[in-house]
């Protein structure tokens, strides 16, 4: 055993002497004691610093995908980063399936423990021992360490884990299913953390330089990933204000960290970095929220960023006279006709809402997974001017219930909303797939929604004709075509809900 093995090894049987064994439990269930356990075992101080970050209610727990999605799609993207995740099988192969799923193209590694492993401290040092065979300088600039559930709640250490081996980085994180409410925010915590570290490199002397080089302009770093084209079509608003777009953080390489701090200002194009602005706003840097969407949202935005960079009225106005126009008739030029309902968990709801609205479309309702912040407030307050529902945190039930309520001509949505829209013969758009995954910004933006949003609505004549074509097959438990249509038994569920009800009374007079 090496002298380091020796100290770390004494650390962990500290850490992990009471650890309870939770490697049963999962999002599914025994929430509240995987926090407690995570608590006990010594996780307390990032749990309290991701319930301020990431503010929960009432949607506080995964009700799409696993948050770590987030922060592992961040670190799968870079360049020159390992990705190791510490968790249950179960959990690991969903993450690596979507991964893969969204063309990852990259080895996601894995450290499997089992109820010994945990309970005894061994995960720690098999985790350690895997860090430490990965730790290829030639390879790689950064190894991304990442606690799920089951291995934060049992308190695995890896903030012990050396900050740095032959030259590579080491970043250990937990993104527990019961700390970080959606992926949106799992992203933040990678960024933030990647970012902390940056900042401690440049503290201590000269960084890398970018591989590209820098504009001669002050830079704006943008906060937030986006359509590739937005950063570009930034710029040129940027450029009659004599500033550039800096890098988009996340990153795609780790040198682009050190860039993203030697900046003017920052601009949180999607408002629920928290940690990530924490960074910025430690680094002396402005953070500006909002974003140049529409007409409006570029004229406030363009305002703001020159204000914080500094620049002359004169030029901001200068700035937005050559724009805006283009942009008004961008909008006009296509046109956006019915009631649309908006939810999603990317984080940049209210700004698709609020061009919709530009482009003429009736907007009601904007439901996002993600918190309110007060990067948000500008989108929030333009969007409740106009009469619009914007819910934060806003639960699957909640994105329904707008949907049944305002019963819209589309509904941008989750998954779970645009099955239940078709079911209603309501057309409807993957917030994700289909409007994310578009440019936003500025004119390129404006009027970028009306194709796909048209054809969506004009498809209405079709879903009708399917529920047409399908009425009468059923529907729940009767779904089909029956000779014998199965009878439901309500009966029977109320039976062993009341056996379970009882079952746990039992339990809980035996434990007290
Ligand atoms: S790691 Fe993700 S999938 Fe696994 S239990 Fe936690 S939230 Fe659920």
């Amino acid at each position: 055993m090496t002298l380091e093995t020796a100290k770390t090894h004494d650390h962990t049987q500290n850490v992990t002497a009471a650890t309870p064994d939770v490697s049963g439990m999962s999002c599914h269930g025994g929430k509240d004691e995987l926090k407690k356990a995570a608590a006990s075992a010594g996780k307390s101080e990032i749990l309290a610093q991701y319930a301020a970050d990431y503010p929960v209610g009432p949607h506080d727990q995964p009700q799409s995908m696993c948050p770590a999605f987030g922060s592992l799609r961040v670190g799968l993207r870079m360049r020159r980063t390992a990705t190791i995740l510490s968790g249950s099988a179960c959990c690991v192969y969903g993450l690596t399936f979507t991964s893969h799923f969204y063309g990852a193209r990259r080895t996601v590694g894995y450290v499997p423990f089992n109820s010994e492993t945990l309970v005894t401290g061994k995960l720690f040092e098999d985790i350690r021992d895997a860090v430490f065979k990965l730790a290829d300088p030639d390879l790689y600039d950064t190894i991304v360490i990442t606690n799920l559930c089951v291995p934060t709640a049992s308190g695995v250490p890896l903030q012990l884990l050396p900050k740095e081996i032959n030259g590579v980085r080491i970043i250990g994180i937990d993104v527990p299913g019961f700390g970080v409410p959606t992926h949106a925010e799992a992203k933040d915590v990678l960024a933030g953390a990647m970012l902390k570290y940056a900042a401690n490199e440049i503290r201590q002397g000269p960084v890398a330089a970018p591989r590209t080089a820098k504009s001669s302009l002050p830079t704006v770093t943008l906060l937030g990933e986006m359509f590739p084209a937005d950063p570009v079509v930034i710029g040129r608003l940027l450029e009659p204000m004599g500033l550039a777009a800096g890098p988009v953080v996340p990153t795609r390489e780790w040198r682009e960290l050190f860039t993203a701090f030697d900046c003017a200002a920052v601009a949180a194009i999607h408002p629920f970095y928290t940690a990530s602005i924490r960074e910025f706003e430690n680094a002396g840097r402005k953070v500006i929220g909002s974003a140049p969407v529409g007409y409006d949202g570029t004229a406030d935005w363009l305002a703001a960023i020159g204000d914080a960079c500094g620049v002359a009225a004169d030029k901001i106005a200068t700035a937005q006279n050559m724009i805006l126009p283009a942009i008004k008739g961008a909008l006009a030029a296509k046109p956006i006709k019915g009631r649309i309902t908006v939810s999603g968990y990317e984080g940049s709801e209210l700004l698709v809402a609020r061009l919709l609205i530009e482009s003429g479309a009736e907007v009601h309702y904007v439901g996002s997974a993600c918190p309110r912040t007060k990067w948000s407030d500008a989108d929030r307050e333009w969007l409740e001017a106009r009469g619009v529902e914007v819910k934060f945190r806003a639960s699957l039930e909640q994105d329904l219930a707008a949907m049944e309520f305002y019963k819209p001509d589309l509904a941008v949505g989750t998954t779970p909303v645009v099955q239940k829209a078709k079911q209603m013969a309501i057309p409807a758009l993957y917030f994700t797939n289909l409007i994310s995954a578009r440019p936003l910004m500025g004119p390129a933006g404006a009027g970028s929604l009306a194709q796909v949003i048209n054809a969506a609505i004009a498809n209405k004549e079709r879903f009708d004709t399917m529920k047409e074509f399908f009425e009468g097959v059923g529907t729940g438990h009767a779904t089909g075509i029956w000779e014998d249509t199965p009878k439901d038994r309500p009966e029977f569920r109320a039976k062993y809900q009341g056996m379970l009800a009882a079952r746990a009374k039992a339990e809980e007079s035996t434990a007290i």
